[in-house]
């Protein structure tokens, strides 16, 4: 049964071909439209599909962007079927997974096309079939799937190679999941570097890379690796309109959230729990099998490779039903119907969670991303980075990642797929949301105002530093009761009630303190030393950060997003189309109720205006 179209349970909001297919610009034109019709049977292009098939038929080296699910392979094997004078023989495809290589090849002969996939798994009476088949004066085989380790490693393959170029039978290399050529991807492989060089080998043929990284340090890297440097570059939008994003306070007891999550909706589904520690990862498992009597299984680096292969292996085919994995998990899985991606702790990098979360709804459907955020992990993960190996800057680099998801997971009021996308450069247009996030969706019962809370942050810039000044450390939660003007005992003690800018945010709640100050921190007007105490537990300090002066005379304001709830507004209806209502509605429902009970004006976000 081959793979259903997934464009017709796309949401509406997916981005529509630009063109129609019959517009006869060159003489394969009517070709192109024929095989889309006829042998892929599908309806019509995707974005930027067209313009790279005709960019490849014109012989030229196209470089091609896509998201997971975006449809790649359909850029090099429609053309590899479409035979004429500039580009004419077998379409060699480099491929990372044995795996992903035979599913494509399966689809293609059902097809019709003739596909095989060459790789150290063949016998030698398999693989001298394919030799002898390419050998042939026209071969009929269209696509040639191979692992750059074969390409590098086997001598009859090159010849193979050799002798389809010098009888003008090679149309195009293709370099799949393109990102492992560069060693800032997440997947490099060694063998994949050594495919630049069949540009030099082979003049004339031309190249198409394809990826769905969306990192520009990435793509650059892969450009010049491959030697295709000033070659069009098609880039389709990163989003991925049916993921449903959220990011949720972790509370006391996450592993029964998550439960809920799943018997709420996704009952006997399949899911990813992204946990940072082994332990972690044993200890979701267990409890959510244990307890829950969810068919869940945990994976990380620490396990024998074998017991590996066979979890992921459950997994795929269903036996089990979570699996909770370290970041260890995940490359090249391609499994379509994966619902839900939870990270039970925040992810590394607003480019992780990107592609951590891109492995739920590959087949379209509606799935859901949601990530267990609690500020005071932080303070583990600063320490990680900071004992780990590696230069300054690297580590400086890391933080700056770390900074940037914390500021994600702060923020409740920009749509969440605007920041991420922003992050890569797109400029993504929060009305396509959807309410498919839970600040878009939230973002109906509220209304916002920017309140300026520069006076306040220059008062507590300035007992932090005469407190620092005095020779003593102060930590978050400490300051936070001095701004209040607590007068616990431990207060007391300190003799910081003295202070004059003691109790300076007393009509503040404390969460807002809170608030400020992690915004503080993110803006490096503030900053966290993190050491471990005489007990060994890590402890984070405050002291300042670059920006405090800049704020202190007035260069940089700060200023706060408070949004009252609507009291008489009703949360969202069913009918509000959006793909996840009924999980968000329950969980809004909880959210804006209690807070109704708390307080009407409740502040929501943060955001900072202005700089330096
Ligand atoms: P990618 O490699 O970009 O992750 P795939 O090439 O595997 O994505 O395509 C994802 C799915 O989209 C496949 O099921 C494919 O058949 C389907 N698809 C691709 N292009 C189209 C199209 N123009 N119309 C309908 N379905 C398409
Ligand atoms: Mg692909
Ligand atoms: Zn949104």
């Amino acid at each position: 049964d081959p793979k259903p179209s997934t464009l017709s349970v796309l949401p509406q909001n997916y981005e529509k071909p630009a063109r129609k297919i019959i517009e006869l610009k060159h003489s394969w034109s009517r070709d192109v439209a024929k095989a889309l019709h006829q042998v892929f049977k599908m309806s019509e292009f995707r974005p930027k599909q067209l313009e790279a098939i005709d960019e490849t038929l014109a012989g030229k080296d196209v470089f091609v962007l896509m998201p997971t699910g975006g449809g790649k392979s359909l850029c090099y094997q429609l053309p590899a079927i479409i035979q004429n004078g500039k580009t004419r023989g077998v379409t060699v495809v480099i491929s990372p997974l044995l795996a992903l290589m035979q599913d494509q090849v399966n689809h293609l002969v059902e097809w019709g096309i003739p596909a095989m996939a060459v790789t150290g798994d063949l016998n030698a009476s398999q693989r001298n079939f394919a030799f002898e088949e390419l050998s042939t004066r026209e071969p009929r085989l269209r696509l040639l799937y191979v692992t750059p380790e074969m390409l590098s490693k086997s001598d009859k393959m090159r010849e193979v190679i050799d002798s389809l170029y010098n009888r003008k039978l090679l149309a195009r290399f293709v370099v799949d999941e393109a990102h492992c050529v560069s060693q800032w991807g997440h997947d490099f492989r060694p063998d994949y570097v050594l495919i630049g060089n069949y540009k030099r080998q082979y003049p004339g043929i031309p190249f198409m890379a394809l990826t769905a990284t969306a990192n520009k340090r990435v793509q650059v890297d892969i450009m010049a690796n491959l030697h295709i440097k000033g070659c069009l570059t098609l880039s389709s939008s990163f989003n991925r309109p049916n993921l449903f994003y959220s990011v949720r306070k972790k509370g006391a007891d996450p592993i029964s959230e998550i439960f809920s999550i799943i018997d709420a909706r996704y009952s006997g589904k399949c899911g990813i729990i992204y946990c940072r520690s082994k332990a972690n990862c044993e200890k979701v498992a267990d409890e959510l099998q244990l307890k829950y009597n969810i068919k869940a299984a945990y994976y990380h680096a620490g396990l024998a490779k074998e017991d590996r292969r066979r979890i992921q292996t459950d997994w795929q085919n269903g036996k089990v039903q979570v699996i909770v994995a370290t970041i260890a998990f995940g490359m090249g899985i391609d499994k379509p119907d994966v619902r839900f991606v939870i990270h039970f702790t925040f992810p590394d990098s607003i480019e992780s969670y990107y592609q951590e979360t891109g492995r739920a709804g590959r087949d379209g459907l509606p799935s859901t991303c949601v990530l267990f955020y609690n500020y005071k992990e932080k303070k583990t993960f600063v320490k990680f980075i900071q004992e780990g190996d590696g230069s300054k800057v690297h580590k400086d680099m890391l933080l700056e990642n770390l900074e940037r998801v914390i500021q994600f997971c702060e923020n409740t009021n920009d749509c969440r797929r605007k920041l991420v996308l922003s992050y890569f450069g797109e400029n993504f247009n929060s009305n396509l949301c959807h309410k498919n996030c839970d600040n878009c969706l939230g973002r109906e019962n509220k209304v916002f105002s920017d309140v300026d809370y520069s006076e306040v942050s220059i008062k507590i810039i300035k007992m932090a530093r005469s407190i620092i000044c005095s020779g003593r450390k102060v930590t978050m939660l400490q300051i936070v009761d001095l701004i209040k003007g607590s007068k616990a005992k431990k207060v007391q003690q300190s003799g910081d009630m003295s202070h004059e800018y003691f109790g300076c945010g007393k009509d503040l709640k404390k969460d807002d303190v809170i608030k400020l100050l992690r915004l503080l921190v993110n803006k490096k007007v503030l900053s966290e030393q993190t050491e471990s105490n005489f007990r060994r537990v890590l402890v984070s300090y405050l002291i300042l950060g670059p920006n405090s002066t800049k704020v202190e005379n007035g260069f940089m304001k700060i200023s706060i997003r408070l949004s009252n709830t609507k009291p008489k507004q009703l949360p969202i209806t069913a009918s509000s189309g959006n793909l996840n209502a009924p999980q968000s509605i329950s969980r809004d429902k909880t959210n804006s109720n209690t807070k109704y009970i708390e307080s009407n004006h409740s502040n929501e976000n943060i955001s900072v205006n202005g700089g330096s």
